[in-house]
């Protein structure tokens, strides 16, 4: 038997996610500037990389897998990928793949991610307005992404809307759109706006919305319960009475989880961060490009756990003075 991934704090390490690409078919305002740079190809992971990489995790104990970027459905032959990882669900290894998506290439790949043992998706969508969409993620358009929602559902996905929270901009859709994920059957989340990478600034979008101000809100209208689902992350739900429906609040940088944090994430280069409010990573692409035997790997992979921190809070003097990460989160993967 192979020993599970614990960390320092006796954390044990299940969750991995992993960003793809740092490319994306949108320019959302929070996340990307209008003229990125993006890595050159051969600093990248191959997709066999990716997989070496994954299926390392797999046998040191990760239980779940979330794909993500940039935009992973871009990621060319990113399908492959997700048929190699279908070996280790159906062996038990893994329980479960998810990804977090645009939603942009869901009408193309939505058949094929449920063939390849996919069941939930994330769809990022923080209006339902087609101008506001378009201001929003600069470069898309809201009919593709609604038809690849529509795609997700019939090809039997179950689909969880994430919508970042921004005040001033989706504020006045808030019940629309928990009331349309309600008619559709899909849950909600709601993510709190966070300092991330260089965006020049110009085009911010809405400001920072509080997710207690949010839920204020809701309740003005709704009978909220909180449920003790956890999910080892820093999203918490609570309950609609009147629908039955779940809504979650994710607070990505709070602190008052962290004890149970279960989760390292991968980018697309080969960096583990073990903290994402922390900018200390371990480069795994040099151990991995080392040798076609994962011993390296693995002993790499171990030892970057073993300095896992116990929470974000006690560094952010190694953040911006403000706790503005410098790294873009395309870069580390939502
Ligand atoms: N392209 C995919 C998408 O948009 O779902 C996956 C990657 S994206 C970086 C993952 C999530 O991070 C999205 O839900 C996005 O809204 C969120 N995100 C991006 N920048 C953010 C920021 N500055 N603060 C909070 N959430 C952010
Ligand atoms: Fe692309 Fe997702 Fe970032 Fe928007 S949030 S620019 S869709 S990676």
């Amino acid at each position: 038997m192979t020993k599970p991934l614990i960390d320092p704090f006796q954390r044990a390490i299940s969750y991995l996610r992993v960003s793809v690409t740092d490319r994306c078919d949108f320019r959302c305002v929070y996340c990307m500037s209008e003229n990125m740079q993006f890595l050159p190809k051969k600093e990248l992971l191959t997709l066999e990389e990716l997989d070496r990489m994954c299926s390392a995790f797999v046998r040191l104990g990760v239980k779940k897998l979330r794909i993500t970027g940039g935009e992973p459905l871009v990621r060319r032959d990113i399908m492959t990928f997700f048929r190699r990882m279908s070996r280790h669900l159906e062996a038990g290894d893994l329980h479960e793949v998810t990804l977090t998506t645009n939603g942009s290439q869901l009408s193309r790949f939505a058949d094929d991610l449920y063939a390849a043992g996919i069941r939930r998706v994330n769809i990022s969508l923080d209006t339902l307005d087609e101008a506001k969409f378009a201001r929003v993620t600069r470069w898309g358009r809201l009919p593709q992404v609604l038809k690849g929602i529509d795609a997700a559902q019939k090809a039997g996905l179950k689909v969880k809307i994430n919508t970042v929270a921004l005040k001033g901009f989706n504020e006045d859709e808030l019940f629309t759109l928990v009331d349309w994920c309600a008619s559709r059957d899909m849950e909600i989340t709601f993510i709190e706006v966070m300092p991330m990478g260089d965006l020049g600034g110009e085009d911010r979008v809405g400001q920072y919305w509080s997710l207690k101000d949010v839920r204020a809100e809701l309740a003005t209208r709704r009978t909220l319960t909180d449920i003790p689902k956890r999910t080892g992350g820093p999203a918490r739900y609570v309950r609609v009475a009147e629908t039955g429906q779940e809504i979650g609040f994710i607070t990505p940088l709070s602190h008052n989880f962290c004890e149970s944090c279960n989760r390292v994430r991968l980018t697309c280069t080969g960096e583990l961060y073990m903290c994402l409010g922390q900018e200390d990573m371990a480069d795994l692409r040099t151990p991995l490009r080392a040798s076609d035997d994962d011993a390296g790997l693995e002993g790499a992979i171990r030892t970057a756990i073993s300095h896992k921190p116990k929470g974000h809070d006690f560094d952010y003097s190694r953040a911006r003075p403000e706790g503005q990460m410098t790294r873009h989160m395309s870069h580390t993967g939502g």
